[in-house]
């Protein structure tokens, strides 16, 4: 008898792990261990996510006539050891992890057999390419730029492409990706998924076992299953991958989904496999349902980005985790878990973070990641929040996106220049504002928006590392020109809102 070992994050009926499952020979085993959901302080609709999935996958596989040994425990060596004594095997198989400590833990766990055969297998299709083919990509030790790797990738997997061009004669349409929403703009509403019994029960667990956990239990909106995630999907691609390109980087108040896809989720877990996504976006532009900014933009996200940040993972752990480019300390505010602040644009990103495990893109980077920059916070405190407050949150694509991208704490990996902006970005960029305690106008008042004295505070106090880098030489030159009363006025502003 072999024994298939499946994760949380690997509930796809496409990988080799059930394709090549033999009904007579094999038992799937599947453990929900209260040990791992201990590693951090995660999101109660995290762990209802997982929980609900691996119940509903393993009812799946026992449909489709499969044996499944799955277990709830405290540790996963408790219930391997039961899983060893109950069933004997002889061979065990299981799916390669992305994740460092999820890799060393299993390493330890093969050292710690006798008898038993181990054979590990690939994790395609949840990503697009092996692990050695992606480190193959990234040559050398970087730092890696994305366009680059993307265009590859394109021709590689021939998406949106025609011979060696790109469709629509550019490879990339990010310029046609930045309006602004007007308030009135309204967007198609996000299909969401009504908890069934499965999932009531686990949110009932979650409850009761990790009540102190952060983030709301209700409302819980999220796909569970492979037959809502591609519901969830189809709508995208039907009703609101028109409008994702043109505002992609717009926020509204209010409005927490917007046109985003809100697919991350099941992809992280195995719903939805990346490259269908992909072809769904590209089929909708041929067919001119969606113009090419939308769709282009979409794909964008997920055989470039999704795929690049798993690549600087694989290549720069473990050591990627404790970088702290600029020396930041400073722990997290208390609002970052109940959103209570008087930073509208932060309170309006960090809300849905609470009620959904949610935000989009944008919130995350020049919201959240900028006054994480700017207020200088622990680069390892925030990816620990990121990685405990998001349902989509797993180490490898927190880490370079929270490190690398948000932070620029790697100095430069995968970015040419620090994302960091005053308030006026986000001003433009939103209606925040407008509704704001603060001014975005203000610099030094009393009533001052705080990123404004913060943006120059921050790049004063690192001016020995960034003032050479060839994108910022325009603002430091503007700075230094600046009238040195002015700049002094700005750095005291900035020395007393950090103080605060
Ligand atoms: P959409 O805006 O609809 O984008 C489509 C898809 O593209 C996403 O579902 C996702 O699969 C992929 N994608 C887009 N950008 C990225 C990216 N930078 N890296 C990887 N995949 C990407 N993504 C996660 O999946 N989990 C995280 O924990 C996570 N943390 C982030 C933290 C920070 C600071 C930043 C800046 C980005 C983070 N991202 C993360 C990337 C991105 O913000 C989310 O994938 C996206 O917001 C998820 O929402 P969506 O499905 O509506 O995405
Ligand atoms: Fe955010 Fe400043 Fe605008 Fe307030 S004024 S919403 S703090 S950018």
């Amino acid at each position: 008898m072999a024994t298939r070992w499946i994760f949380g994050n690997q509930l796809s009926h496409e990988l080799p792990i059930v394709k090549e499952a033999d009904k007579e020979l094999d038992v799937f085993l599947m453990i929900e261990a209260q040990s791992r959901s201990t590693w951090q302080h995660y999101h109660k609709q995290k762990l209802v996510l997982i929980f609900s999935a691996m119940r509903h996958f393993a009812a799946e596989l026992e449909d489709k006539g499969f044996q499944v040994d799955y277990r709830e425990a405290d540790s996963f060596e408790d219930a391997w050891k039961g899983h060893e004594k109950d069933f004997e095997p002889e061979k065990v198989f299981y799916t390669v992890h992305t994740d460092y400590r999820m890799t060393q833990a299993m390493k330890k766990w093969e050292k710690s057999l006798s008898g038993i055969d181990v054979e590990v297998l690939d994790a395609r299709p949840l990503f697009l390419l092996t692990a050695e083919e992606i480190k193959g990509e990234l040559k050398g030790d970087g730092p890696w730029k994305m366009d680059p790797f993307y265009r590859r990738m394109r021709k590689r997997l021939n998406v949106l492409v025609e011979g060696d061009d790109p469709v629509g004669g550019k490879w990339s349409f990010d310029q046609d990706n930045r309006k602004a929403a007007k308030s009135n703009t309204a967007f198609t509403k996000a299909r969401s998924f009504r908890p069934d019994q499965i999932t009531k029960d686990v949110m009932e667990k979650v409850e009761k076992q990790f009540g102190d956990n952060p983030g709301e239990l209700k409302p819980f909106r999220w796909a569970v299953t492979r037959k809502e995630a591609l519901q969830a999907l189809n709508q995208f691609i039907k009703e609101r991958l028109e409008t994702f390109g043109t505002y992609q980087d717009a926020m509204l108040e209010g409005d927490d989904f917007m046109s985003h896809s809100l697919l991350s989720s099941s992809i992280n877990i195995g719903l939805l496999t990346p490259m269908e996504v992909v072809r769904k976006a590209e089929q909708a532009y041929l067919d001119g349902e969606v113009p090419i900014n939308s769709a282009e933009g979409f794909i964008r996200q997920i055989i470039g980005w999704r795929e690049f940040i798993r690549g600087i993972y694989l290549k720069k752990m473990p050591k990627y985790r404790d970088v702290n480019e600029f020396s930041h300390q400073r722990d997290l505010p208390s609002f970052f878990w109940d959103a209570e602040t008087d930073m509208n644009c932060m309170h309006e990103s960090i809300r849905p973070v609470v009620e959904h495990g949610y935000n989009h893109h944008i919130q995350r980077l020049m919201v959240i990641g900028n006054y994480a920059t700017l207020f200088g916070l622990s680069p390892q405190q925030t990816s620990d929040w990121f990685n405990e407050m998001y349902i989509d949150a797993h180490d490898w694509v927190v880490l370079p996106n929270v490190l690398g991208m948000a932070l620029y704490a790697d100095g430069g990996v995968l970015s040419t220049k620090p994302y960091v902006a005053s308030g006026k970005y986000i001003n433009k960029m939103s209606n925040y504002c407008g509704s704001c305690k603060y001014n975005v106008n203000h610099q030094t008042e009393e009533d001052a928006c705080p990123f404004n004295s913060l943006y120059w505070h921050f790049l004063d106090r690192h001016a020995d590392k960034l003032s050479n880098n060839h994108r910022m030489g325009l603002v430091y030159k503007q700075w230094q020109k600046r009238d040195a009363e002015v700049k002094q006025a700005i750095l005291e502003k900035g020395e007393r809102l950090l103080k605060e």
